[in-house]
């Protein structure tokens, strides 16, 4: 059978966390398992809730291996163990790699507004006002190809922030590629390499005329932390946050997945009937109307060539559709071969391999997803998601060292996609 809902299984749990001095959640001594549940789902669904286990997989289970990952907490790793599951073991302790992802870096910003920031920006993670700086500073080094956006407001009132770059056509000249990241809050690796492509793309304009090309061909909109309420709440709370935080009058639940909201096919298969998780109606997230609203934008002026929603972990390039199995683009052949293409460039500097295909026979069933809204309302060419690093290893807490080499190997894949495309 096919492994559809993980989440919606163990999503209600109430999970007694532990917190340390600050309120932050510790996660010392949880240990990640990848398990498989066998075929009674309902009997590992009540022994996982009886163990307080948290989910990471997230619909990022794999459909073909019927697996998922689960962190259990250290008081009760000796009872999960003697219910004999065949798992693996993937980290022996998440709080070990949440210390190894660093700390967060300081960034001062630059004086001079003409200069780039410093590649060691690549090097560690950042609070959240250090990503609005360094974005501030990057459009200040490209001042006449570029300008600051904002898509709306979270749910906090925050600006929801981004960069928009062209070319020798002028501003809003051109079809749009359009970039989100980290619309799940602690996918942090999502935000920095949207930022490296960014960086790339400036740094490169003047100097090489294959970059010169692709801001020439296309208006970049690339707005690399969609969700910063979410995003703050993983740096100051809870590292494993993913969802908005979202209050609803009615429950006390908290957050909206943005990304289970989107108002085409919403409350489909894969969106979880947990409260609040997809909304209580289609598109009814702030974060989702700014970026929806952005989206809705650019399909009426020129149109938008390629979406890409940034995600971790898995390595995956996702193409439609999540809402269903059998439905296909028109141009499928084409996003297929694409992608494949793509993958194999990501793979040169590392060797690091991504696979590719429809979301909803890749991976899973995902309703209310951006990539179909996108693809089917917006008629974007090619309306894609991609996980990025790693396969599970570190998962969402990607030490810091492999922030630039990611940043490196996906800009070679998308050289590759924006030169085809
Ligand atoms: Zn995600």
């Amino acid at each position: 059978m096919k492994f559809l809902q993980p989440l919606l299984l163990i999503a209600p749990l109430t999970v007694a966390l532990r917190l340390d001095r600050r309120g932050k959640v510790v996660y010392d001594g949880y240990k990640i398992f990848r398990v498989a549940p066998g075929d009674n789902i309902a009997a590992f669904e009540a022994q996982l809730e009886s163990l307080e286990a948290i989910d990471l997989t997230h619909n990022h289970g794999h459909v073909e291996e019927e697996h998922f990952d689960i962190a259990v907490p250290p008081e009760n790793l000796s009872a999960f163990e003697a219910l004999n599951f065949t798992s693996e073991v993937l980290t022996d302790d998440l709080g070990v790699d949440i210390a190894l992802e660093g700390e967060l870096a300081e960034y001062p910003g630059l004086l001079s507004a003409a200069a780039l920031p410093s590649l060691s920006w690549f090097s560690a993670y950042h609070a959240y006002n250090d990503h609005l700086t360094f974005l501030k500073d990057i459009q200040a080094s490209f001042s006449s190809n570029s300008e600051l956006i904002t898509a709306g407001k979270s749910f906090e009132g925050r600006d929801i922030q981004g960069i928009h770059l062209w070319g020798s056509g002028g501003k809003g000249s051109k079809p749009a590629v359009y970039f989100n990241g980290n619309v799940h809050a602690r996918e942090w690796i999502s935000s920095k390499v949207v930022e490296y492509l960014t960086y790339q793309l400036v740094a490169n304009y003047n100097n090489d005329t294959t970059v010169k090309s692709f801001l020439d061909s296309y208006d970049f909109y690339i707005l690399p932390i969609v969700n910063p309420d979410g995003f703050l709440y993983t740096q100051t709370t809870n590292r494993l946050w993913r969802k908005n935080r979202q209050t609803r009058s009615g429950t006390s639940a908290i957050g909206t997945d943005v990304n289970r909201n989107w108002p085409y096919k919403w409350d489909g298969e894969g969106s979880s009937t947990s409260p609040g998780y997809r909304g209580a109606a289609a598109g009814d997230t702030p974060e989702n109307t700014g970026i929806r609203t952005l989206g809705d934008q650019l399909a009426k002026s020129n149109g938008i060539k390629l979406y890409i929603d940034w995600h971790s972990y898995g390595q995956y390039i996702l193409t439609p559709y999540g809402y269903s199995c059998t439905a296909a683009a028109s141009n499928q052949a084409k996003q297929d071969s694409l992608a494949k293409n793509t993958a194999s460039a990501i793979a040169k500097p590392y060797g690091t391999r991504f696979t590719t295909g429809p979301i909803c026979s890749t991976l899973y069933a995902a309703a209310g997803g951006s990539n179909d809204y996108v693809t089917d309302v917006d008629k974007a060419e090619y309306g894609w998601a991609i996980e990025l690093r790693d396969t599970g290893r570190n998962g969402f807490t990607l030490p810091a060292d492999q922030i630039l080499p990611t940043g490196i190997e996906i800009w070679e894949g998308m050289k590759y996609l924006f030169a085809n495309m």
